[in-house]
């Protein structure tokens, strides 16, 4: 039994960064193997390695010193938080404002024209605009990026809406502190000194020039409502973190279409492998269900195509580096794609297929899991309506699953749609589909179990992801978008 292996506690929960997560990589790509995939890793192998980087704030070191007029003030974390590139480094400069510091000539918008950043720090807003296509800009033309390239030395960034009541809460601050982030590696990236600031401290700059953040969060995602301005305000930045750079994996295999001219179109499955860190207590996170139930279910689907090829070729791959934010699949998109992107079809994409609402239970964390007979759909009428259309349809000939699309709805304050790594695919306009269970009580908790799995449900959700991907596999056409 899949499931039993990969949330077994020798498993140790499957982080991304231990070093036992390489044992389940190696369980994976030796069934994919068995099964008659060819490997489209490295070297003609399963697995696709990549580089991430962890990053560790060292508060001690870290502090930022702020000088209005003849006052200055000193900050520390807490006040701030690090950004996600989170390099080390110091700067020193004047503050300039540049809105939501989007810098793109194809997209005809320019938050840095007529502004002199060279040797100043700047302010980033962040927010996208009405107007522009946030997938489309490319590295340089945004955040830290369009910074460096115009010459800045050092960037503050205001924290999203949605975080900055969190960034209030002392004991919030306190594990901000502490806690390891961890990205992608690039090479020869030059990453600015940069950091987010807290809701009060960003207060404080923003009335240097007579602004607020509760305005600035009304009016950010306006078209040119925010302008750019130079600040009264000058900072100097000292950043220390710990980095360490640790090799870790996707899982990926191939199964050639049967069609001399179809097979070179794919049909995408997948899933997450990896899960959560032990705690410092030993505590282990077996996420059965996240994403244990659609690694289990990938097998099986893998498995079953193999025993009738279809037309199309089939990409079955495992994700690393989920839960520290869709790392396997941004590099597998955004990076090195073993598949090029326009040959992909689809993308149907399980995370949490295994569990159902108990009779009778009313827990509130409980409120949207769904039942025995239902899964929740995202994403499935976003880039083709043939997709969804495909996917009813098939469900209603063979699963008869009652399909629920409340997390589908754009307003869903959970945006599921961006939080699991078929968003990568997306985002590159690969159509997509998510399968889903419903958030729950055991959601990242020590307690989401293998006992707590319906294998009933998750064996009918891995069949209807099965059927609508051998549907679309055999398609005469390719799948129209729009
Ligand atoms: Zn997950």
């Amino acid at each position: 039994m899949h499931l039993r292996f990969l949330a077994s506690d020798e498993l140790g929960g499957r982080y991304t960064l231990a070093p036992n997560f390489a044992i389940a990589a190696r369980y994976l790509a030796a069934h994919l193997e068995a099964y008659g995939y060819r490997g489209v890793g490295d070297k003609g192998g399963f697995l696709q390695s990549f580089d991430v980087v962890s990053i560790r704030p060292e508060s001690a070191k870290s502090s930022l010193e702020l000088t209005f007029g003849d006052k200055t003030g000193t900050y520390g974390l807490g006040d701030f938080f690090l950004s996600r590139s989170g390099t080390s480094g110091s700067a020193e400069g004047q503050i300039i404002f540049v809105g939501a510091g989007i810098s793109s000539s194809a997209q005809k918008h320019d938050d840095y024209a007529g502004l002199d950043v060279k040797r100043k720090i700047v302010l980033i807003a962040g927010g996208t605009p009405a107007g522009i296509d946030s997938s489309r800009l490319a590295e340089n033309e945004q955040g830290e990026g369009a910074a460096r390239a115009h010459g800045a030395v050092g960037v503050l960034q205001l924290a999203q809406e949605r975080y900055a009541e969190f960034m209030r809460d002392k004991s919030f601050q306190e594990r901000a502190a502490q806690r390891e982030t961890v990205r992608l590696a690039k090479d020869g990236e030059g990453a600015l000194p940069a950091l987010t600031l807290g809701p009060d401290l960003a207060d404080k700059i923003l009335s240097t020039g007579g602004m607020k953040l509760k305005s600035i969060y009304e009016a950010i995602n306006e078209k040119d409502s925010l302008k750019p301005k130079v600040l009264n305000v000058s900072a100097r930045m000292t950043i220390s973190v710990q980095t360490n750079r640790v090799t870790t994996q996707n899982v990926a295999g191939v199964l050639e279409g049967s069609d001399p001219q179809l097979k070179n179109e794919y049909v995408v499955f997948s899933a997450h492998y990896d899960h959560l860190k032990t705690s410092p207590k030993g505590e282990i996170y077996p996420g059965a269900d996240d994403d244990g139930s659609g690694t289990s279910a990938l097998l099986a689907i893998a498995h079953a195509m193999s025993l009738n090829r279809p037309k199309r070729s089939v990409l079955v791959i495992f994700h690393a580096g989920e839960e520290l934010g869709l790392l396997g699949s941004q590099y597998n998109t955004d990076f090195a794609p073993a598949i090029p992107l326009n040959q992909l079809v689809v993308d149907l994409n399980m995370d949490m297929i295994g569990r159902s609402k108990p009779p009778g239970d009313q827990m509130k964390a409980d409120e949207h899991l769904s039942d025995g007979k239902t899964v929740y759909l995202v994403g499935s009428n976003r880039i083709s309506n043939e997709l969804h259309e495909i996917s009813e349809e098939t469900n209603s000939q063979f699963q008869r699953m009652k399909l629920d699309y409340y997390y589908n709805d754009p307003n869903n304050p959970e945006r599921i749609y961006y939080r699991s790594d078929h968003w990568n695919y997306a985002k590159h306009g690969v159509p997509i589909i998510f399968y889903f269970d419903g958030v729950h009580v055991d959601y990242h908790r020590p307690s989401d179990t293998v006992d707590k799995i319906d294998f009933n449900k998750m064996t009918q959700i891995a069949r209807l992801v099965f059927e609508t991907g051998w549907r679309i596999a055999n398609l005469d056409h390719r799948l129209k978008t729009q």
